[in-house]
């Protein structure tokens, strides 16, 4: 089949590649139809490693995807031909011990698309798990339906955060990951949230989602803002989505005494934080890694209208073009949010 390959660290090819696509009897086979463009792929493309995973050889990208069922394995019965569905890219060993505690992000055989050595989704079809293929509802398109693995982090992070109603938030970043975040912690139950970001022209478009301050942090002090917002009590929750290491470090200064920090970004070194300031105000410190259990309700927030993620697909490719997607989302302008490209 021809995908979309990652030959080596800033080399992409759209070329013949084989993969052994097997059906298990719990499997279903799907035509991809969506797939968006995630930071972790453009960061395999730019530098060809992520931590510890380290591109070695050829690697198909993508891990954001819808598509349609066209095949069923013999025990499959949640699901038929032709159903419109997207797809959990991690799938976790099922008897392993963080599986069986329900933490199946945590588990350490994991296989997630596009992490080496696992190829990704930008290719013609996919063979996955039935029990990691949700069905989309007939009111979400395959362009939303794409967009349920970046929300699921939002949604992963709200659960940690333990919103209760009412609670005002923060949000640091507003990318993709921020901006879903941000539209999570409404959809929790959150009366406020207020995202911070260096670009006005990514504020001017998540300030659209709801009842959303923004902060330009290049103009205004974060935690001044903070501060007017909730009459100098501080934010219930701090959702910091940046990855900036300089960000994550000045998180306790924004929360409420008794407050919550929930990070989220990946920053690319060890951050040092004042632990004095997180304990005066007993900080609850939450981390995550990607997300469990939460497709089906992201999901179910998409159909109801509460979340609507569409103001945030800014840009859309057919698969041919897959190369200047690519080239595109690495030099993002800074009203684009997320690109996606779609396959035939
Ligand atoms: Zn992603």
């Amino acid at each position: 089949m021809v995908a979309l390959v990652l030959e080596e660290t800033k080399k992409l090819a759209l070329r013949e590649i084989e993969l052994e696509e097997p059906l298990g009897p719990h499997d279903v086979r799907i035509a991809v139809r969506t797939v968006g463009i995630c930071g972790s792929d453009l960061h395999y493309y730019q530098h060809g490693y992520i931590g510890p995973y380290v591109v070695k050889q050829p690697m198909v990208l993508g891990h954001e995807a819808s598509g349609v069922v066209v095949e069923l394995g013999q025990e499959v019965e949640r699901l038929k031909v032709g159903d419109r569905v997207c797809m959990e890219p991690g799938i976790p060993d099922p008897n392993s011990k963080a599986t069986r505690l329900g933490r199946y992000n945590l588990d350490p055989a994991v296989r997630f698309w596009a992490t080496p050595p696992v190829h990704g989704c930008l290719r013609p079809t996919v063979v996955h798990p039935a029990s990691f293929t949700f069905k989309l509802p007939d009111n979400v398109s395959f362009a939303e339906g794409a967009m349920v693995e970046p929300l699921a982090v939002g949604m992963h992070a709200v659960n940690k955060a333990q919103i209760k109603p009412g609670d005002v938030a923060v949000v640091i970043g507003a990318g993709p990951i921020g901006a879903l975040t941000a539209l999570a912690a409404l959809a929790g139950g959150c009366s406020r949230v207020i995202v911070s970001d260096v670009q006005q022209a990514k504020l001017d478009l998540v300030v659209k989602l709801g009842p959303i301050a923004p902060v330009n942090v290049n103009e205004r002090r974060l935690s001044a803002v903070v501060q007017e917002i909730t009459e100098g009590w501080g934010a219930d929750v701090v959702f910091e989505a940046s990855g900036n290491s300089k960000a994550a470090a000045g998180v306790f200064e924004l929360i409420c005494p008794g407050g919550k920090v929930v990070l989220i970004g990946m920053p690319g070194e060890p951050i040092a934080y004042d632990v004095v300031a997180a304990q005066i105000k007993e900080a609850q410190i939450e981390n995550v890694f990607r997300y469990a259990h939460v497709f089906p309700r992201a999901l179910a927030l998409m159909a109801s209208g509460k979340i609507d993620v569409k103001p945030l697909i800014t840009e859309t490719f057919a698969f041919q073009e897959s190369l200047e997607a690519f080239e595109f989302a690495s030099r993002m302008p800074p009203s684009s949010v997320k690109a996606q490209i779609e396959l035939p």
